[in-house]
């Protein structure tokens, strides 16, 4: 389910403009708007939910699902030699948007 108020399903919806790079029916991905790194994509489910910690096993399986494709569509976007995957997780974190979200950095040497 999309929530109304969310900045990510408004993205995937279409309402808000977004350079993706890959869609299909349980993910989408697009760069980050304030890249941190060469390159800086989001990989977020079509499927809103904040945490990890709210994964029930159909969620668990997404994830998974989402795991195993990042690594061709980092590839094909410029990650050809690593990449790393963060996922931040609430206020400590640094966490500002509250539907589930995979970074997906590289293109560079990462400095830390
Ligand atoms: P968080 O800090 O929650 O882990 O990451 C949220 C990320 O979403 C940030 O890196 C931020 O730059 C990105 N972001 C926030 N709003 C938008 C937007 O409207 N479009 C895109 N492409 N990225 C966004
Ligand atoms: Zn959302």
């Amino acid at each position: 389910m999309l929530k109304d108020d969310c900045v990510f399903c408004k993205i995937i919806r279409g309402e808000i403009p977004s350079a993706k790079v890959y869609e299909d029916d349980e993910m989408l991905v697009f760069k980050d708007i304030e890249p941190k790194a060469k390159v800086h994509l989001l990989a977020v489910p079509k499927d809103h939910f904040k945490l990890l910690a709210d994964m029930d096993d159909a969620r668990a399986a997404l994830v998974g699902s989402m795991l195993k494709k990042i690594p061709a569509i980092a590839k094909q976007n410029g990650c050809e030699n690593g990449y790393r995957l963060v996922i931040n997780q609430g206020d400590d974190a640094g966490q500002t948007v509250f539907h589930l979200h995979i970074h997906i950095l590289g293109g560079q040497v990462l400095p830390w």
